[in-house]
């Protein structure tokens, strides 16, 4: 009862508060099971229960009733603010379709299929889609609010200017994740340390087919789908200047349900989805992603959203 008092005191103040806290205040009062999900992301430990927001002795709720409704709800709010995990502000990826090779027409359903990803995780996204998008993002400025940068069938050498590389790489090996899908292989061959970052360099297409993917590990977050059924078409690379030396393989081809001698590889090992660390950074790159079907297909959704989520530092192997 006091505490419905307070909030309804709380409420006569509303007018006054900035539009972020209000949108907290309607965060914290929607429907627990809603919110699970967005608390996780947002706050990446488990809110507190909303009965400990709000925490009074007998003396405090003595005082409280005594003080004049708007200084109490002050009070209110300034309690619960400061019970409450701090929100951090929401994720923000930036997303970079610009080509300079060969330009997949699987482009547009990567950007939708990768926004409404974003929509339903609550994050914000940009998208770099020509040369001054680009420009505009790889820049010390352009780069500090950003928490992922997907290369999403990017091909060639896009337009980095050498400074801007560097600190490109600088701001992954901070910490900061960094996703590469299908043709991210396929470009800046002639920056080094990109190919080393995503972990190889394209190097051709043998196989554009029915494939059986091998789960190396079933544990990485988004593989349950494909654990389920590991079946799918689409182009599928070989790589060069690739090891596994330097990388967690989570998907591999099936050997079985390929022709491996259109392949080049002698160890005939051909991996399909990747993790590995850059410094402190994140780098998860997958090369499935050719074609349209693939970017609609339900089980490829929740792999990329586990490659980002973990990217970002929201999910661990399970
Ligand atoms: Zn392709």
């Amino acid at each position: 009862m006091l505490t419905d008092a307070l909030c309804h005191l709380g409420a006569r103040l509303s007018h006054l508060l900035p539009l972020r806290l209000l949108k907290r205040q309607a965060f914290l009062a929607a429907p627990v099971h809603q919110m699970r999900e967005k608390i996780r992301l947002r706050f990446q430990r488990p809110a507190r229960d909303a009965s400990s927001m709000v925490q009074f002795t007998n003396s405090t709720r003595r005082t409280l009733l005594a003080l004049a409704g708007g200084v109490a709800a002050a009070l209110v709010l300034a309690s619960r603010s400061a019970a409450s995990a701090k929100p951090s502000k929401p994720k923000r990826i930036l997303v970079v379709t610009l080509t300079k090779g060969f330009h997949h027409d699987s482009i547009r359903v990567a950007q939708n299929t990768l926004r409404q990803l974003a929509e339903k995780q609550d994050w914000e996204m940009d998208l770099a889609d020509t040369d001054s998008e680009l420009s505009e993002r790889i820049t010390p400025e352009g780069l500090k609010p950003i928490d992922l940068i997907i290369f999403a069938n990017t091909t060639g050498e896009l337009p980095i200017a050498d400074q801007n590389k560097k600190i490109f790489m600088e701001w992954v090996r901070a910490g900061h994740g960094f996703v590469g899908m299908h043709a991210a292989t396929d470009t800046l061959y002639q920056w080094d340390a990109y190919g080393k970052m995503i972990g190889g360099y394209f190097d051709s297409h043998p196989w554009f087919q029915k494939v059986r993917l091998r789960i190396e590990d079933p544990n990485f977050p988004g593989m349950r789908p494909f654990a389920e059924d590991p079946e799918i078409e689409d182009e599928i690379y070989q790589f060069r200047n690739w090891s596994r030396n330097d990388k967690h393989v989570i998907l591999s081809i099936d050997n079985t349900s390929i022709d491996t001698s259109k392949g080049k590889r002698e160890d005939r090992d051909y991996a399909v989805a990747w993790a590995r660390m850059e410094g402190d950074g994140r780098v998860f790159y997958t090369s499935l992603g050719h074609r349209q079907q693939v970017w609609n297909d339900p089980r490829f959704q929740e792999h990329i959203l586990g490659g980002i989520r973990w990217a970002m530092g929201l999910a661990t192997r399970g």
